[in-house]
């Protein structure tokens, strides 16, 4: 199932991810639907905000990115990332470490925008995966990246939150643009029901 994607502007974009207790076939159905929509979107990675839900749950998949290396350990030993994939992380608890990098993102909830962002290269992660078992490992590359990225979500903050003063002022009337136009759809909405 395609679920639609908010863009920038949506209030709840802003909102913080209620924790999910228990995870009821409701979840498992928005988990499938959000990994379709993920996947027609080609995004690596999609939080519940994105789908209009305020919830603690994300998901993410790195496989179609080739050119960008994720490295991954459980228990502290080298794990073959892709075993690890598709992930699905709920109530997400991490912890960012290492070297502060710079690197290239984008989010689907701001289509065509991108920027380069500093974030630490390096993330503990503690979640509960699909079933409801947790799952402890600590990432670094682009799968580092995505998993920081997408807690931000759950937590209501945005890439552009992220971004130094010189990088925003290059995106600012692109984002501005995207939120007018946002609102203004659902101005529309709320008219028209
Ligand atoms: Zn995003």
């Amino acid at each position: 199932m395609d679920l639609k994607i908010v863009c920038y502007g949506d209030p709840v974009l802003r909102r913080k991810g209620v924790l999910i207790d228990p995870i009821t076939p409701e979840i498992h159905r928005l988990v499938d639907a959000m990994f379709d929509t993920m996947g027609r979107a080609n995004g690596i990675g999609l939080a519940a905000q994105q789908v209009g839900h305020a919830l603690q749950l994300a998901i993410i998949d790195v496989r179609e990115v080739k050119n960008r290396p994720s490295e991954l350990w459980v228990d502290e030993q080298p794990t073959d990332v892709e075993s690890f994939m598709p992930l699905t992380l709920i109530n997400p608890r991490i912890e960012p470490s290492g070297e502060r990098v710079l690197g290239p993102e984008g989010c689907l909830s701001f289509p065509g925008i991108y920027a380069e962002i500093t974030r630490p290269d390096q993330v503990s992660v503690q979640a509960l995966n699909r079933e409801g078992k947790p799952i402890a490992f600590r990432a670094a590359g682009l799968l580092a990246r995505a998993i920081q990225h997408e807690v931000d979500h759950l937590n209501g903050i945005l890439f552009i939150d992220r971004m130094d003063r010189a990088t925003l002022d290059e995106v600012r009337e692109d984002v501005e643009d995207l939120m007018a136009k946002t609102r203004a759809e659902l101005a529309r909405k709320t008219t028209d029901s």
